[in-house]
């Protein structure tokens, strides 16, 4: 009888988490949200399909900065970016079969994660922005957003004071995962960091930088995106596996001393093909859940 393949989720809602701060709801969420992605993983669904449901449903959560908890860019309005990406498998022509989709800047489409798929599986492209981007969504008939100053709304628990003065609240949201078929997928969504000018695009939509997954991991970054960018971000932690040999845990671990080490702060969480998991962050705190064939689920913040 052949072993059965391991699965592995790991999810985050942001790197923003400051000490002192109650974070019991958005944990609750958090681990309810894994078991059901535990679930699905053991029926046989396909990572990319998880990740997907798991960053849709943290989306319209509105505990998190993206989706319905994402607030105002300097112009005055909400602005959206996501990013998905699905590994091959392995033993196939893997790299190959890599596929991705991306939006950014999207300022009225309800899912954005929805709507990088979208653009994986209905385009030829990878990332599709502002005006266009809605103009294909709407053309697939994904659900808009109507009136954008009552749907938004600001994360439960933080002020909008706190969220316009404290660039330290963001609060994206990431969600990787390990299939049963061996096939790694991850996926990002973001309102982006508060305060941010018009057109501002940050890590979160940039394959390689905010999102990556290949035939050995799937990473998901979340905090200041500048920073992630300069630092080489989820391909990064890949990399460091794929080239050096290095440990999952090690290899995320790189990527966040890199960000510090340049003045910026945030945090990743990793899966590999053999089902490990990882989390690494130097912000005070970092919203996340994982399971794995080796971890018990579990959620934390700090
Ligand atoms: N990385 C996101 C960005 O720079 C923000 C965040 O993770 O909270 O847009």
């Amino acid at each position: 009888m052949s072993k059965p393949q391991n699965i592995a989720l790991a999810l985050h809602g942001g790197a923003g988490a400051r000490a002192g701060r109650d974070y019991a709801q958005a944990e609750a969420h958090l681990a309810a949200l894994c078991a059901r992605g535990e679930a699905l993983l053991k029926d046989g669904r396909r990572a990319l399909d998880v990740v997907e449901a798991m960053v849709a449903d943290m989306e319209s959560s509105g505990l998190y900065v993206a989706g319905r908890g994402s607030s105002v860019n300097k112009a005055g309005y909400v602005e959206l970016d996501a990013s998905i990406m699905e590994g091959g498998l392995p033993g196939e022509d893997a790299p190959a079969r890599r596929k991705a989709g991306a939006v950014a800047a999207v300022a009225h489409v309800k899912s954005p994660i929805k709507a990088a798929r979208l653009v994986m599986d209905e385009t030829p492209h990878v990332m599709l922005v502002g005006r266009g981007a809605e103009n294909f969504c709407r053309s697939r008939g994904l659900e808009f957003v109507m009136d954008p100053a009552r749907y938004y709304t600001t994360p439960i628990g933080v002020t909008e004071k706190e969220m316009l003065e404290d660039e330290l609240a963001h609060g994206t949201v990431g969600a990787v995962a390990l299939d049963a078929s061996g096939r790694l997928a991850a996926a990002t969504s973001t309102g982006g960091v508060f305060g941010k000018l018009e057109g501002r695009v940050g890590d979160t939509p940039m394959i390689g930088a905010g999102t990556w997954a290949d035939e050995y991991v799937a990473a998901s970054c979340t905090g200041l995106g500048e920073y992630f960018i300069l630092a080489g971000g989820a391909q990064d932690v890949a990399s460091r596996v794929r080239y050096q040999g290095a440990e999952l845990g090690q290899a995320a671990q790189g990527l966040i001393k890199d960000v510090g080490r340049q003045g910026g702060h945030g945090g990743v969480i990793a899966v590999s093909r053999e089902g490990e998991i990882a989390f690494a962050w130097n912000s005070d705190g970092m919203k996340r859940a994982g399971v794995g064939p080796d971890r018990p689920r579990f959620s934390a913040t700090m």
